[in-house]
C-alpha cells in the first residue's frame, strides 16, 4: 500500500510538496518482502540460540532462555505470596543501592499493608533485564536496558542481591523466602494465564520489549529433557538484542539507526529500538526533523524544543494517534508544548498526524512478524497473547495494527491480544504460588 494513498497525504495540494514528503517518510513502510525476510531471519537465529554448540549459539544475540517455571497457573494454588517488580523505574549509581531502596520498600510496603506472618512467605520477583537463568532462582544479569544505568550490575545475580540488601536491613518485619526471578514477561504470560486459559504468550510492549512462550520442549534442545518436568516448557526470548549481530540491517531505517546512535547504549537492542516505547518519541521527533530540513513542515524551521534530542517521549507519540482524522486537538496540544503551535499550518497538523501513524504502524508491524514466528513454534488452533505495556495499553492502533498484519501471516489460527494490566507484577506472585503447590 502506497504512502500516496494515505487520506492525509492526499490532502496536501502541491504535488511537488507530496513528492517529498513521500520521499521522506517512504523508508517508515515495513513491507511485504521485510515481513518475510524477516521471519525467516528470526527462525534461523531462534535456531542458533538454541543450539547445544556454542560456536553456533554465539551467532545469535537472542536469549531465549529456560525460564524453569514448571506450569502456567492451574487454579488449584492456593496460599499467600509477595510478587516485587523491577523493571521501569530511572536508576543510576550503585547496583546495591538500587537494592537497598527495593529492600526499603518492601518493609514499607508490609508495614502499609499490615502484613503479619510467623513462616516466611514466599517472593516471586520480576526484574525485567536480560539475565542468563541458571535455575528458578539463580540467574546472571547480562546488562542494563532502558533507562537503568547503574555503576555495575552485569555479572551479579539479582536474587543475591535482592538478599543481600534485606540481610543489610537486618531483616524484614516478616520473614521472606526469595523463591524466583522471572521476567516480566513470564509475568505476563504467569497471569494471563490465569484470566485465560488459551494464554501461551506473555508480551511487553512498555520502554522496552520481550516476549515469553510455551514451547513444545522437543523444540528446545537446550535443556536435557530429563530436568524438564512436563513436555512444554516456558521460554523467555529475551528478543530485543535480535539484530545487534546486523541479521536485520536489511531492514533497519535511517531513523532507527539515529536513534541507536545518540541511545544510552549504541549497537545494542537493535529490535528493541525499532519500536520500544523508550524510543518511539525520539524516533516520532527524528522523522518531523526529516520532513523540516526537506522544508515541507513548519515551514523548514521548528523549533529548539523539535531540535533537542530525547525530549519528546512515547507520551507524544500516543497523543497525537488520539486524535481521529479530522480533529486535531491531541496534536495541537503536543504542537503546543514543543512551541510549534504558532507556525504550524493546518497542513502541517495533518502531516504530523500521518507521519506518527505511519510510524507507529511500521512499529506494530514488526511485533506482529516477531509474533507470528512465535504462533507457528505453538502452533495450536486457538491462542491467547496475553499484553502488559504502557505502550499497547495507551496506543489507540497499536493493538489493531498488530491485528490486521497478524491475520494475514497465520490465518489458520485464532488469536486474541488482551491487556494484561500489571501481569508483570501479579505472574511474580503467581509463579511462587505455583511453585509452592
Ligand atoms: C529487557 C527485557 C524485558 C523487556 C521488557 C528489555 O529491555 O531486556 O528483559 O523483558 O525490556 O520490559
Ligand atoms: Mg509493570
Amino acid at each position: 500500500e502506497s504512502i500516496l494513498n494515505r487520506p492525509g497525504i492526499k490532502m496536501i495540494k502541491s504535488p511537488d510538496k507530496r513528492e517529498k514528503v513521500c520521499e521522506a517518510l517512504k523508508s517508515l513502510r515495513f513491507t511485504e518482502n521485510d515481513v518475510k525476510q524477516m521471519m525467516k531471519v528470526f527462525e534461523e537465529q531462534i535456531d542458533y540460540a538454541n543450539s547445544l554448540n556454542e560456536e553456533d549459539r554465539k551467532k545469535s544475540d537472542l536469549f531465549w532462555e529456560c525460564t524453569y517455571v514448571s506450569d502456567l497457573v492451574k487454579g488449584n494454588e492456593n496460599g499467600r505470596y509477595l510478587g516485587l517488580d523491577l523493571g521501569n523505574d530511572q536508576l543510576s549509581g550503585p547496583a546495591e543501592l538500587v537494592f537497598d531502596h527495593i529492600a526499603a520498600s518492601m518493609e514499607t510496603f508490609i508495614t502499609e499493608e499490615k502484613i503479619q506472618s510467623q513462616t516466611p512467605i514466599g517472593v516471586g520477583f520480576t526484574f525485567s533485564f536480560p539475565t542468563v537463568q541458571k535455575t528458578l532462582k539463580k540467574s546472571i544479569l547480562v546488562t542494563w536496558t532502558k533507562r537503568f544505568k547503574c555503576t555495575n550490575g552485569p555479572g551479579l545475580d539479582p536474587c543475591n542481591l535482592l538478599e543481600e540488601a534485606i540481610e543489610r536491613r537486618g531483616g524484614l518485619s516478616v520473614p521472606v523466602n526469595v523463591m524466583a526471578r522471572i521476567s516480566d514477561t513470564t509475568g505476563t504470560l504467569m497471569a494471563g494465564s490465569y484470566y485465560d486459559k488459551k494464554c501461551a504468550i506473555g508480551l511487553i510492549l512498555g520502554s522496552g520489549s520481550n516476549a515469553c512462550y510455551v514451547e513444545h520442549l522437543k523444540n528446545f534442545r537446550k535443556l536435557d529433557p530429563k530436568e524438564a518436568k512436563s513436555d512444554k516448557i516456558l521460554v523467555n526470548c529475551e528478543w530485543g538484542a535480535f539484530g545487534d549481530n546486523g541479521c536485520l540491517d536489511f531492514c533497519r531505517n535511517e531513523f532507527e539507526r539515529e536513534v541507536d546512535q545518540y541511545s544510552n547504549f549504541p549497537g545494542s537492542y537493535t529490535f528493541e529500538k525499532s519500536f520500544g516505547g523508550f524510543y518511539l518519541g525520539e524516533m516520532f521527533r527524528l522523522v518531523l526533523v526529516k520532513l523540516t530540513k526537506a522544508g515541507v513542515l513548519f515551514d523548514g524551521k521548528g523549533s529548539n524544543e523539535l531540535m533537542t534530542r530525547w525530549l519528546w517521549k512515547s507520551r507524544q507519540v500516543t497523543t497525537v494517534e488520539k486524535d481521529n482524522p479530522g480533529s486535531s486537538e491531541n496534536t495541537m496540544s503536543v504542537l503546543k508544548e514543543m512551541k510549534l503551535d504558532t507556525i504550524a499550518t493546518e497542513e502541517d497538523v495533518v502531516l504530523v498526524q500521518e507521519a506518527c501513524y505511519l510510524m507507529s504502524q511500521r512499529a506494530a508491524y514488526i511485533v506482529a512478524t516477531a509474533l507470528a514466528v512465535l504462533l507457528n513454534h505453538i502452533n495450536e488452533p486457538e491462542v491467547s497473547i496475553g499484553i502488559d505495556g504502557s505502550l499497547y495499553e495507551h496506543h489507540p492502533r497499536f493493538h489493531d495494527h498488530i491485528t490486521t498484519l497478524l491475520q494475514k501471516l497465520v490465518p489458520n489460527t485464532k488469536f486474541r491480544l488482551f491487556l494484561v494490566k500489571d501481569g508483570s507484577g501479579q505472574g511474580a506472585a503467581l509463579v511462587a504460588a505455583v511453585e509452592s503447590s
